[in-house]
Parts: structure tokens; sequence; C-alpha cells
């Protein structure tokens, strides 16, 4: 096969282990650096250039696009679906993915568990919001922040208040969220490829410190998930439309709650914490719906 993968920089962890994956399988790559393409978009021959060179003659190619390249990642992810090349996650899937209050509302619709979230612009009311999720403590999240930034553990009402107004007067747009504290400052990543669940770890937050993200501090081990958690990781990629994804749970009284469904899940933590070729699994889904075209189904 001719494997193209979108990546900004081979360097990176999982370009690289997708390119040792490729190698020991002996299927061609190309690394393709989105930002560098140029497209022709036209009804007979849509085609996609990268300094001076046609790129045509793919069977698949791997997005592995970066949140603040979504917008022109997703343009020449969506060219090469035009052309009629098997992409291992859908441009629409990939865009709906980074609206989180885009993707808690699909999964609502699918009956996944989730916090109880709040979400405001401008909330005319802030006690009312408050009310609405049950009450503090509450997390408050920026909808834009990543690696744990942008998100507060409000453990008072009057805690709670000032930071939704001082994130008002930032105008930014916020999710007010129920806190479970019985995950005791851990959550679960599941990483889901095609219909399974292939690998999970679990992510510990440094003592005193509810956000277990790794840039935050917080230690991955391999752990062992429930049926149910399985069952819900999967379900959650499959609301989103993603063929792979990680999906973070929390484990709360209620079962397992999904928090978010990242579309371009980092292969080195759930490599070095779970010991398994997740590069490899990814390139043997590929060669597994590439040579059986019928499995070739899109979500719309
Ligand atoms: P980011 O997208 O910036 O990583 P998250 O929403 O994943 O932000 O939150 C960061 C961390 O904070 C999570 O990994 C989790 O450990 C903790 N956390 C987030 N939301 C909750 C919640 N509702 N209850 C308990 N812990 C939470
Ligand atoms: N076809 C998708 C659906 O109805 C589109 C929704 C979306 O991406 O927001 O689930």
């Amino acid at each position: 096969m001719k494997i193209g993968i979108l990546s900004r920089n081979e360097n990176l962890y999982s370009t690289r282990r997708l390119i040792e994956a490729c190698e020991q399988r002996g299927h061609e790559y190309k690394i393709i650096d989105a930002l560098r393409c140029y497209m022709n978009i036209n009804s007979t021959q849509p085609s996609i250039h990268l300094k001076g060179e046609d790129l045509v003659g793919f069977d698949a190619v791997i997005p592995r696009i970066g949140a603040s390249v979504t917008f022109y990642g997703c343009a020449v992810l969506r060219q090469f679906e035009m052309m009629g090349v098997y992409t291992l996650n859908d441009s629409v899937a990939i865009s709906r993915s980074r609206d989180k209050l885009r993707s808690l509302q699909l999964l609502s619709r699918k009956n996944i568990g989730m916090p109880i979230t709040g979400f405001a612009s401008k909330p005319g009311d802030i006690k009312d919001l408050l009310g609405m999720v049950g009450g503090t403590p509450v997390v408050i999240k920026l909808l834009e922040g990543t690696q744990g930034i942008g998100v507060v553990l409000a453990e008072t009402r009057k805690a709670a208040e000032s930071v939704i107004e001082a994130f008002m007067g930032l105008k930014a747009n916020i999710m007010v969220q129920e806190y479970i504290k019985e995950a005791g400052g851990a959550d679960i990543r599941c990483f889901v490829i095609g219909d399974k669940v292939i690998a999970a770890m679990k992510r510990q937050a440094l003592p005193g410190e509810f956000r277990s993200n790794l840039h935050r501090g917080g230690s991955a081990s391999l752990v062992r998930i429930t049926p149910e958690e399985r069952k819900t990781a999967v379900a959650a990629a499959k609301a989103m439309g993603l063929h792979v994804a990680g999906v973070d749970l929390l484990r709360s009284e209620r079962g397992p709650l999904v928090m978010e469904v990242n579309s371009s899940p980092g292969l080195e933590g759930i490599e070095t914490a779970t010991g398994k070729d997740v590069a490899g699994l990814i390139i043997d889904h590929i060669e597994k719906i590439v040579s059986s075209p019928r499995t070739r189904t899109r979500v719309k």
C-alpha cells in the first residue's frame, strides 16, 4: 500500500512510530505537511500538490492534525476524500470532535454517560446556571482550553461565581460541569480502533491536584477496564464517527462518564504505559479496510 501520513513533523513520536509500522509491513509512505499543500478544486480531476509534486496513488491517509491547524488540515484531508482515498478518520468527524460543545451534544443524543454539563456565553443568571448542574463543587472549563489549562475546580458558590464572572469578562465561552469527586483525580484513556478498545491507561493526578493531564504532572499506568467502560468508549467513538479515537472517561458512582473524544490521540503515553504496538495495530486496521472495499463506509 501507499500510505500518506498527514503530519507537520516527522520527528514526533507518533509520526515516527507510524513510519516504523509502515516500514515493518513493507508499505510505501509519505509524510505530508498539510500546510504546505496546495489544491486544485474541480469536478473532473481534484488534485493536491506538495512542492511541485502531484500527490497521487495513495491507498490511505492517516490524519494527525493538531488543534491549531484543524481548519486547513481538514481541508486537505477532505480533498483526499474527494479523490476517493480512504482516510482513517474523516474530515467531518475530526472537525466535529474539535468542538467540545458539539461533541457532548452528539454523545448525549446517543445516551452516552457524561458529567452533567452546562454551557454558557453570557449567562443572565449564574446562580441558575450553577443550579442546573447540581450546585457546587463544579469544574469550570474554557471551551478553547487544552492540556488542562483553563480547567478550574470551584468548591464554593462564591468561588464559582467569581471564576465564571472573570471568564465572562474575557468574553470566553465556558462549560460548567458537575465535579466527579470519586474519580479521585484519575481518568481513563481508552484507545479505540474500529469497534474495539485496543489499549487503556489510567492517568493519575499529582496529590492535591484534580487534573490528571500528563502535561500537569500526572502519571500513566496500565489499567484493566470493565466491559461497561469498553462499551461506552466504543459507543462514544462511533457517535462521533471516528474510526480511531482516544476516549477519556471518568469513573463515577453511576458508571463511566465520557469527558472528551480525541480524534488524533497521541501514541507515546499509551504505548509506554501499556507496552502495546498501537502504531502497528493502526496499520493492520487500514490493511483490513483497504483490502475489503465493502467496509469502506462513511459516517455522514
Ligand atoms: P483538557 O481538554 O484541557 O485536558 P479536560 O476536560 O480533559 O481538559 O480536564 C482536565 C482534567 O481535569 C481531566 O483529565 C480530569 O482529570 C479532570 N477533570 C475534568 N473534568 C472533571 C470533572 N467534571 N470531574 C472531575 N475531574 C475532572
Ligand atoms: N451526520 C452527523 C449527525 O447527524 C452530523 C452531525 C454533526 O456532525 O454535528 O450525527
